[in-house]
């Protein structure tokens, strides 16, 4: 017997499995997958989300172009504590000469001073604006200076409750001056605890009009859109069943909820204790909801829990911060809770993109649409940070970069989850088809390429348990080779090797479809005829034995002969009293000098 393995042989056994696999594959594979459609589940129609952000940035462009800027020709001043009008005329005043102010995180009484003449109001109009929804206790008063400084001299403006008989919508905070001669001057106080930042600008009513109506026809654009992805998500998440559906959602809704919050024009549908609560506070709140809403959503996209542990924590670490903020904006809502709901928006958005990255390096092809979404927004919320802590100079535009990036984020979201769907999909199918080649490969037997003796059992038992029902006849052949052990010892394992595959392939060339040949042990092999009785699987038996005795099962000769013995299911048999008897048939086979074929019936 040759003893060193011979690696050609090796490859063809190998080869034999994996053919044998591939052929097995379209049978085996599962229906539910084949029949599902390779694209996967088409997002919200993007084209038309996309349409209706060209058409809002449409609209948002001559927002305030009508208007006249004032600041760059007043002076402002910051005192700790409220003044009077009668002292506040008296303070130390400095230019503002630019065209809006960012102080960044302030706490303090801001005081702006103008003067405004006859031919201002008559040139751009009386409506005085004043954009900074951040602020507490607005007033507006107009000196005379002619009359010198008596309590006289000063008239409060007060902000009309509608404009100019419009529907009462809430709105940056503006004035209708009252027309006057010559000049006055206009002092306005504010008090800010938080990002201080503002613009004033002096226009006609009815540009103002033509403005709230483009303001709410713009948010009614982005509530719409963005709660109609939500909604649709919902539907999507029935679909698919796909929690993280939710996830985006509840994300969704949140933004909804903060830009709404931010822009004042979702405060009297809100909550009253929530309408009690200062400006600053309100969009803390809101910010711990998009927060805790964002990680919760991330986290299911990414799979954090389970796949990254370490993400998993940050992000966790993240929303324990966003929750604990919510106290501390409720009762010390301020300077302090500000920098603090600031510092966890951006470490929560790094974050994102860290986890991202992390997520793509390992191979999760959906994180690189979540990492472009979440690059949009990251750019938006840096930009709105750098706003609110007075890093970037004011401007309208960056007012609106949340709404803006927001949709932009749950447009390309969209496609991110799309993705994720199909990838999931496609690890499904992988997973089956390893299932499948598992299954296979457990109940096959690795030299021959028939069933094993645990599909043996399996089959023979259910075959059984059908003629018996069915009252059906079922043969049993049971083989074994002759004199096997002197075939090895003569021509080596390996051409016996050789020998048992060869009649493994005579085997399967003379049985039908229905047939089921296994390898029971070494050189014993069984074969299942349902269908068939005694006489037709002592046919068949015969034909496997001559076509074995002249078969050659390598280049070194014969592969020798076979002895076989045939049975037949009885109504009181067992699976093992089958066997035994087809065993006993056998056994007669070798006893009558073997190279036979013998029946018990
Ligand atoms: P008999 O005619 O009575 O069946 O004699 P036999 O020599 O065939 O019977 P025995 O049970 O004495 O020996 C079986 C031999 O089959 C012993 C073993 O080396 C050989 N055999 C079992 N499995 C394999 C195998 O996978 N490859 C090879 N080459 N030989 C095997
Ligand atoms: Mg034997
Ligand atoms: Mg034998």
């Amino acid at each position: 017997m040759p003893d060193s393995p011979n690696p050609q042989r090796v490859m063809t056994y190998r080869s034999v499995i994996r053919s044998q696999v591939e052929m097995a594959q379209p049978r085996w594979r599962s229906s539910r997958l084949s029949g599902r459609r390779r694209g996967g589940v088409l997002p919200f129609p993007p084209v038309l989300v996309l349409a209706v952000l060209l058409f809002a940035l449409f609209l948002a462009a001559p927002l305030h172009a009508a208007e006249r800027a004032l600041l760059s020709q007043a002076e402002w001043t910051l005192v700790e504590d409220s003044a009077t009008p009668w002292s506040g005329s008296e303070l130390d005043f400095q230019r503002v000469e630019q065209h809006a102010l960012n102080l960044g995180p302030t706490t303090g009484n801001i005081w702006l001073r103008l003067t405004l003449s006859q031919d201002d109001l008559s040139a751009h109009g009386r409506w005085l604006s004043l954009r900074w929804p951040y602020f507490r206790d607005i007033r507006v008063y107009l000196v005379d200076q002619r009359a010198g400084g008596s309590a006289q001299a000063v008239v409060e403006v007060h902000e009309p409750t509608a404009l100019g008989g419009q529907i009462e919508l809430p709105n940056h905070p503006g004035w209708l001056l009252p027309a006057f001669k010559g000049e006055r001057q206009v002092l306005i106080h504010a008090r800010a605890d938080g990002p201080a930042a503002l613009a004033l600008s002096l226009g006609t009513l009815a540009d103002e009009r033509v403005r709230t109506l483009m303001r709410y026809t713009l948010f009614g654009i982005y509530f719409g859109a963005m709660l109609g992805m939500a909604l649709y998500s919902l539907f999507l998440m029935v679909a698919v069943r796909e929690r993280t559906y939710l996830g985006y959602a509840a994300f969704l809704v949140s933004l909804v909820i903060y830009v709404g919050v931010r822009h004042n024009v979702l405060t009297p549908f809100l909550p009253s204790f929530f309408q009690a609560l200062p400006p600053a506070g309100r969009s803390q709140l809101a910010v711990a909801l998009v927060a805790l809403m964002g990680i919760w959503f991330v986290r299911r996209f990414l799979r954090s829990a389970s796949d990254d542990r370490l993400l998993d924590r940050v992000l966790l670490a993240v929303a324990w911060v966003a929750l604990a903020s919510v106290p501390i904006s409720l009762w010390l809502a301020g300077l302090s809770s500000f920098l603090l709901v600031a510092a966890y928006s951006l470490a929560g958005v790094v974050a994102v993109i860290w986890g991202a990255v992390r997520a793509m390096r390992r191979g999760f092809r959906p994180a690189r649409f979540l990492l472009l979404a979440w690059s949009v927004f990251a750019m938006a919320v840096l930009l709105y940070l750098g706003l609110l802590l007075g890093i970037l100079p004011y401007a309208d535009w960056v007012m609106l970069v949340l709404p803006m990036g927001s949709l932009a984020l749950a447009l390309l979201l969209a496609f991110a989850l799309g993705n994720r769907i199909r990838h999931k999909q496609a690890e499904e199918a992988a997973l089956a088809r390893e299932r499948d080649r598992y299954r296979f490969l457990s109940e096959r037997d690795g030299l021959t390429g028939l069933f094993n003796r645990r599909a043996l059992d399996c089959r023979l038992e259910v075959m059984v348990a059908a003629a018996r029902r069915n009252e059906e006849p079922l043969a049993l052949i049971v083989l074994d080779t002759d004199w096997f052990k002197d075939y090895n010892d003569r021509y080596g394992h390996l051409a016996g090797d050789d020998a048992l595959r060869c009649l493994a392939r005579v085997m399967k060339d003379n049985v039908r479809q229905e047939d089921e040949c296994f390898r029971y042990g070494g050189e014993e092999f069984v074969i299942l005829l349902p269908g068939h009785g005694v006489r037709e699987a002592t046919v068949v038996a015969e034909r496997i034995r001559e076509a074995y005795r002249h078969s050659s099962a390598s280049d070194l000769g014969p592969g020798g002969t076979v002895s076989i013995g045939v049975t037949q299911f009885r109504q009181d048999d067992t699976a093992n009293t089958l066997l035994a008897r087809g065993d006993a048939a056998l056994y007669h086979a070798k006893g009558g000098g073997r190279n036979r074929v013998e029946l018990v019936h």
